[in-house]
């Protein structure tokens, strides 16, 4: 890719101030000053240095969320927040997506990523990944209503969900864990309308193989670790 271009990417300054730097002979590649922003470069191969100090590149980043309520999941929008304005200018520069959405109202794993391969295999519907949520419903949801959310129900569009795993816990029978392998909108929110029940509070858990770090207040996120990333593969 173009120096000048990796440079403003890496958080190095505007493209006006990349040039200035370049100008200056701040800048070499594997040791050799480079005044040309058009040249070209490999990141991963070759080191690039701005006054000495190495650029760490990075092409992908993936982050876990812990979304908070009242965020939407999106990259930018012009009257609400989003779970990418959440993020410190050093990881929003690698230009992190959502994958897959929570309701505004949804709290929980968001992961965010630019890797789109992986965001596929993760939403793809083929690859029937499973999401783990915690929901609080008004009302004890009954066992048979528990058995008909497990062998799939018809959303009010039509649609019949595929087999969700549903578990009561909690002593008022209105905390249901439910996993799904499907992500139709308002999916979760609309089983239960199903069976005649109400949503109050909707978290998401896991995306596949990969937990909610607990200690994230919501609205913090950190790196996944390298085994977390391993396992999401
Ligand atoms: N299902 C919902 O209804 N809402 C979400 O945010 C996620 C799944």
């Amino acid at each position: 890719m173009r120096l000048d271009k990796l440079l403003a990417n890496t958080g190095f300054g505007s493209r006006k101030e990349v040039k200035k730097m370049l100008k200056k002979g701040g800048v070499t590649i594997d040791g050799v000053t480079v005044k040309d922003g058009k040249a070209h470069v490999d990141p991963e191969k070759e080191e690039v240095a701005v006054f000495g100090d190495v650029l760490a590149y990075r092409e992908f980043i993936y982050l876990m969320m812990n979304k908070p309520q009242g965020v939407i999941s999106a990259t930018e929008d012009r009257s609400e927040q989003t779970v990418v304005s959440l993020l410190e200018e050093e990881d929003a520069i690698l230009e992190p997506f959502p994958v897959g959405r929570l309701d505004k109202d949804t709290i929980g794993l968001m992961l965010l990523t630019n890797d789109g391969k992986l965001a596929h295999q993760l939403t793809s519907p083929k690859k029937k990944v499973r999401k783990l949520y915690t929901a609080t419903i008004e009302r004890p949801l009954q066992d048979e209503e528990a058995e008909k959310l497990r062998t799939g129900v018809t959303l009010d569009d039509g649609y019949e969900t595929k087999p969700a795993t549903v578990e009561i816990e909690g002593e008022e029978d209105t905390k249901i864990r439910i996993g799904i392998t499907e992500g139709k909108f308002h999916q979760v929110k609309r089983m239960f309308e199903a069976v005649g029940h109400k949503v109050i509070f909707l978290k998401r858990d896991t995306i596949g193989p990969l937990k909610l770090d607990e200690t994230l207040e919501p609205g913090t996120y950190r790196e996944l670790t390298d085994e977390e990333l391993a396992a999401l593969r």
